[in-house]
């Protein structure tokens, strides 16, 4: 109820607005239709690691690497393309203290997962940040966009339990296989879960490296089934 009341509020004092364009926003979203409407969408992707595939195969294929090796989460939602602007969104999140684009890609990736859900996760997890990162961000973007995900789908939401073990250079920076060798070990749980199916929040996945490592240490603690949702996947 005061959530309602203060989000309200908030519209009253800050109504949405394209964050692309500058136009009005359109139901509630901080984007118009237009703009909506040009994002780039990741329609044919790996069933598991939502991989972009080429042609218009949809999402019945399972790309090549995920059969050779599967990765350490079962399923991957990624809505879209690591391409301008959702890149510029994306960017601005991390690096210029983008809480509006959190609210705005939480609400896409919300939207999409309305109809693409399948099987909801019982828990959510942000993919935690180096304590140094986070205190030299001041905030984890994954968690920005998990808190509103958590209240969309009435799950609850736990980020105090995984951490991150080794501080890493930006995976965007590195090559594929250096990237698998850079998050090999780097996280840690402590405490229960308490939760059966889990669904990792990120904001983009580069190869699924990180998100991989951190499931794979999430299901030594008894969970069966890990998920990842991300805003975005690169080509
Ligand atoms: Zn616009
Ligand atoms: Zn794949």
């Amino acid at each position: 109820m005061i959530y309602k009341w203060l989000k309200s509020a908030q519209y009253l004092i800050y109504p949405p607005t394209c964050l692309l364009c500058g136009g009005p926003g359109e139901h509630g979203r901080d984007l118009c239709a237009g703009c909506l409407r040009e994002l780039p969408r990741n329609l044919s992707c790996c069933n598991v690691c939502a991989l972009p595939l080429p042609g218009e195969s949809g999402t019945s294929t399972t790309c090549g690497s995920c059969l050779r090796h599967h990765p350490g989460f079962d399923l991957c939602h990624a809505p879209f393309l690591y391409l301008p602007p959702v890149g510029r969104l994306i960017g601005d999140l991390k690096f210029n203290s983008g809480l509006t684009q959190a609210r705005l890609l939480a609400r896409l990736l919300g939207d999409f997962l309305e109809t693409a859900l399948e099987n909801p996760p019982d828990l959510l997890i942000p993919v935690p940040l180096h304590p140094s990162r986070l205190r030299e961000r001041g905030y984890n973007q994954s968690l920005e966009l998990a808190r509103p995900l958590s209240r969309q789908f009435g799950i609850p939401l736990k980020y105090n339990h995984c951490t991150r073990i080794r501080a890493t250079p930006h995976q965007l920076s590195l090559k594929k296989q250096d990237r698998t060798r850079n998050v090999r070990g780097g996280f840690r749980v402590s405490g229960q879960l308490d939760a059966r199916h889990v669904a990792l929040i990120d904001d983009v996945v580069t190869t699924g490296a990180t998100a991989s490592e951190l499931a794979k240490v999430v299901k030594k603690v008894g969970v069966e089934r890990v998920d990842v949702w991300a805003v975005a996947r690169t080509p």
